[in-house]
């Protein structure tokens, strides 16, 4: 398990790349909560997403190792975020794809100068393909979620919120593979313990609420979710270990409540957030938080949405 002190040393690394994101509140988001609802605003983050928290971390350490490029296996908010900072860092990317990769994220990767490489349909094999490239010359695989430098990066958001708000009752986490949920984790309950942690996951992709209830990693079937960044399988190895000594709970949405997420917040706030992060407003929204009255940290990872997917959630 990662410590507070990676995630102080991760804070350090990559303050100078990441944006401290600001905090947006709402009456109406509250007052439909019965809670004083915060969105912690990630999708204000560079690149969009959180993910260049932890990448920023991986990616200036294996530099600092003698890594001549790196290379990662994501068409989504992760291959941005290492595209970016690689190219901020001063060396090459290559970023391997799905084959039919929808041309607006190869776009995205691209106008961060990252390099692409089409390969396959399946996530293993892409991965295969990512450690293939970077064994061949000097490079590093830069992995989404299971590392602890991954982790600690992201944990900043942790060290961030507790400095942005002196009054936090509930902090609520989308879970993918979990390196977002685990950093969080470990800076908050190391820090102020009395704050409850609670993650979330759509119905269909419910593999860490299974794990736990399991006492074991287990894999579910291939998950079918509007909110793409959380399709995980099955939870990190890292990740599992933490999340069992200190989440508090985890819940469950609907397809639908996801999607009604993003519209409310589209329409109330003018925010445009994307489903994986709206798993949490959801959560929030239809009182699966059990909470009344509380200050509740809604934790907004991401706001890259793909237009006619967008067009199809307004409905
Ligand atoms: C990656 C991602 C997540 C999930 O993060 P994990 O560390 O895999 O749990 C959630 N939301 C967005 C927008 C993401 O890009």
């Amino acid at each position: 398990m990662i410590s507070l002190s990676d995630v102080r040393v991760a804070r350090e690394n990559v303050f100078q790349v990441v944006k401290a994101t600001p905090i947006l509140q709402s009456a109406q988001l509250s007052n439909r909560c019965g809670n004083r609802v915060f969105l912690k605003a990630e999708h204000l983050q560079k690149t969009g997403a959180f993910k260049i928290r932890g990448a920023a971390n991986k990616v200036k350490q294996v530099v600092g190792k003698g890594a001549t490029f790196v290379t990662a296996a994501s068409s989504g908010n992760h291959g941005q975020a290492v595209a970016y900072i690689a190219k901020k860092l001063g060396i090459r990317a290559t970023i391997v794809v799905p084959d039919d990769v929808i041309q607006n994220k190869l776009a995205a990767i691209q106008a961060y100068h990252g390099g692409i490489e089409k390969c396959g349909r399946t996530p293993s094999e892409r991965l295969r393909r990512a450690e293939q490239l970077a064994s061949e010359g000097g490079g590093a695989v830069i992995p989404p979620y299971d590392d602890p430098l991954i982790i600690a990066g992201q944990g900043t958001i942790g060290l961030e919120l507790l400095d942005q708000l002196d009054e936090i009752d509930i902090v609520v986490v989308p879970i993918g593979g979990g390196g977002l949920i685990s950093g969080i984790l470990t800076a908050i309950k190391e820090i102020k313990p009395s704050v409850k942690v609670i993650g979330v996951e759509p119905e269909t992709a419910n593999d860490t609420c299974i794990s736990l209830q399991n006492g074991a990693i287990t894999s579910i079937s291939q998950t079918a979710t509007v909110a793409d960044g959380l399709r995980a399988t099955q939870p990190g190895n890292l990740k599992l270990p933490i999340v069992q000594h200190y989440v508090d709970d985890i819940v469950l949405v609907s397809e639908e409540q996801i999607k009604d997420a993003v519209r409310f917040v589209l329409e109330r706030m003018k925010q445009l957030i994307e489903p994986s992060s709206a798993v949490t407003v959801a959560a929030a929204i239809y009182d699966k938080i059990g909470a009344c009255e509380k200050n509740i940290v809604c934790v907004i990872s991401g706001g890259n949405v793909d237009l006619s997917q967008l067009a199809k959630m307004m409905v």
